[in-house]
């Protein structure tokens, strides 16, 4: 193991303090929430930060709120806490099954949702599902607050729209409309300690016959260098009424759609593969939900 170079550490009590410290300390300062991804990258050397702000101390930041309109999720929630929420799961389902697939159980106790979005990688369990829920991220930083959507959120590998001097303080998502339902899925090599290789989620809001589209979101992970909504598939989707043969073109074409790389979780050709059967099957369950059949709103 790699010795890990010598930083400045911070503790503050409230976010304008953390927020003031980033903006002092510049590019070299990180947040701490976590520590389940940027720990492990110090340790292994991929990362050395010139400061860490540790936001565990500052109070508040872990709710788990219904709002109007919505549910509002707290930056240092844990993802065992969205997993294991009673709100969560009556309001937005695929958010509990999203976070009951992330790492294992012992990640998910420490690992944040904040801290997830805020890594940026492209494998990252929780962004596809807030994406289609057309969730927004609350913003801090010295110059005030801000809302971005998640699907705006993220840049490429590891970059993000935020500034230095601005942290995630929450996650809005808006209430899933009546007739519609979600899912989430995803392949990995190992189950429990991996990161995904392929992961999918779609949102469906059917019309009363339970076939005419109302919305849809689909959005793919470890396929594109982030996070990504899948626009042209969504097309496809919404552009008549729900059959086998339209959830198999729109399948067919996220493959076309995503632009994976290969790695040591697999080639991109497997990913284009799998992330199509994936689609196929989180539709196919989402219409399900949606439909009444199983639970969905
Ligand atoms: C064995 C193992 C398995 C894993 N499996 C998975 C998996 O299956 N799926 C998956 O998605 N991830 C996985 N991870 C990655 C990681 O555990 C999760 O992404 C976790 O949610 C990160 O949260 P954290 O609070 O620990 O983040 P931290 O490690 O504290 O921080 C991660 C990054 O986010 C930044 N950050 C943290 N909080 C904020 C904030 N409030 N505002 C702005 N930036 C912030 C940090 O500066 C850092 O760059 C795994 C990690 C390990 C070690």
């Amino acid at each position: 193991m790699k010795r890990i170079k010598p930083f400045t550490y911070f503790a503050p009590a409230t976010v304008s303090e953390a927020v003031g410290v980033l903006a002092k300390e510049g590019v070299g300062a990180y947040p701490l929430a976590g520590g389940t991804d940027l720990l492990v990258r110090m340790k292994r050397g991929d990362l050395a930060p010139g400061a860490l702000v540790n936001l565990k101390r500052i109070a508040g930041l872990d709710g788990i709120v219904k709002e109007s309109g919505g549910l509002r999720i707290g930056a240092l929630a844990t993802i065992r806490a969205v997993e294991l929420s009673s709100v969560v799961r009556a309001s937005h389902p695929v958010l509990v099954e999203a976070a009951g697939l992330l790492g294992s159980p012992s990640i998910r106790n420490l690992g944040t949702l904040g801290g997830n979005i805020g890594r940026a990688s492209p494998a990252s369990d929780m962004a596809p599902s807030l994406i289609v829920l057309r969730g927004r991220i609350g913003i801090e930083g010295v110059e005030g607050k801000r809302e971005v959507a998640v699907e705006e959120f993220f840049k490429g590998p590891g970059e993000t729209v935020l500034s230095s001097g601005e942290m995630i303080t929450s996650i809005y998502v808006p209430e899933m409309q009546e007739g519609s339902g979600a899912a989430y899925m995803k392949i990995g090599r190992l189950e429990g300690m991996d990161c995904a290789l392929a992961g999918v989620a779609g949102y469906l809001a059917l019309g009363a016959k339970g076939r005419e589209v109302r919305e849809v979101g689909l959005a793919v992970a470890a396929c594109a260098p982030m996070p990504l909504r899948v626009k042209r598939a969504e097309e496809v989707l919404r552009s008549g009424d729900l059959t086998e043969e339209r959830l198999q073109e729109t399948a067919r074409v996220v493959a076309e759609e995503v632009t994976p790389i290969s790695d040591m979780r697999g080639s991109g050709w497997y990913r284009r593969e799998v992330v199509g059967i994936l689609a196929y099957r989180v539709l196919a369950k989402a219409w399900q939900l949606a439909a009444g059949d199983g639970g969905g709103r």
